[in-house]
């Protein structure tokens, strides 16, 4: 049911066709991934956003979609193409987004990257988030780590633990973002080390927020073993994985989504706290009762009177 995933993907991750999972090196186990749990909890956004690049794309091919009109066959081709844009559109922001992340890593450990034309603009609005807050390579603690709940039975990756000072307990928000309708109050910004997890989009704003990134930061914050694995031992359950490779998650102070855009960035404190991580336990049994859910015989049955002539 599944195959490997490529050398940029996190520590033994492994794509199924019931999503990303995470191989445990010591068990073998399979713990499903943080996002694939979150797949479960339906995202009001998905939906509009999906018709949103279908409609761009009809009114970008018009002319083809009058012509398919006219003609029932061309047009169910059409209709098939037309289907298949959102996924395609997805998938390029997902690609650019994962290079991004890359990008962001190879900064963090001072490596050399390659020019990304596309990813540029990304990074630098990482690099002005590195210089906003006095943040040097020494502070950033681990990057694109994969991290496992045995327990649970979950895993995932976390972007950056970084050691952050801030000169108050609380921050005032940025004015243009401070909402209308609830108190705009200070966020709690404790000194200490953070989890950030890195968000890029081209059309959102710096300030785009949702349900499932609070739960998604629980879910990283209370995994319990994070794994630095060489090379060798990137995939499963590897031969050569030892204690060495493991260690323990250590305590953060804060959570935060870090949104970055091509001309700016966001840094948003976000309360991953126990309600959150509660609310994402509760999807843990849930997705794994729909991915072992076998439901291909489950078909319209022959009525008795039917049976009983056939046994006549
Ligand atoms: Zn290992």
């Amino acid at each position: 049911m599944s195959e490997r995933d490529d050398q940029y993907d996190p520590q033994h991750a492994v794509a199924t066709d019931k999503g990303r999972y995470y191989c445990d090196p010591v068990s073998g186990e399979m713990l499903i991934s943080v996002t694939n749990t979150l797949d479960q909890h339906a995202i009001d956004a998905l939906a509009p956003a999906a018709a949103k690049v279908t409609a761009e794309w009809m009114m970008d091919n018009l002319p083809a979609a009058l012509r398919a009109a006219a003609d029932p066959d061309d047009l169910v081709e059409f209709v098939k193409l037309a289907k298949g844009q959102y996924r395609q559109a997805w998938d390029k922001k997902a690609e650019l987004g994962s290079r991004v992340h890359h990008q962001a890593e190879a900064i963090n450990l001072g490596a050399p990257i390659a020019p990304d034309p596309e990813a540029e603009p990304f990074v630098d609005s990482y690099r002005k988030f590195l210089a906003d807050y006095g943040i040097t390579r020494r502070d950033i603690i681990a990057a694109e780590c994969t991290v496992l709940n045995r327990e649970l039975g979950y895993g995932g990756t976390s972007d950056i633990w970084v050691k952050l000072r801030f000169d108050a307990d609380t921050s005032p928000l940025i004015p243009k973002y401070k909402p209308r309708k609830v108190p705009a109050d200070p966020l709690p910004t404790p000194s200490g080390l953070w989890l950030i997890d890195i968000k890029t989009s081209q059309t959102k704003p710096a300030s785009a927020m949702y349900d499932d990134f609070v739960m998604q930061l629980a879910a990283l914050r209370n995994a319990t073993v994070a794994l630095v694995c060489p090379p060798e031992c990137r995939f499963g359950d590897a031969q050569g994985h030892d204690d060495s490779h493991e260690f323990t998650v250590p305590e953060f102070v804060g959570a935060a989504i870090l949104n970055l855009r091509t001309d700016t960035y966001g840094f948003i404190p976000v309360p991953a706290d126990a309600a959150a991580f509660e609310a994402f336990r509760g999807l843990l049994p849930l997705a794994r009762y729909v991915h072992g859910l076998e439901l291909r015989g489950c078909k319209p049955i022959q009525p008795p009177t039917a049976t009983r002539r056939e046994a006549a």
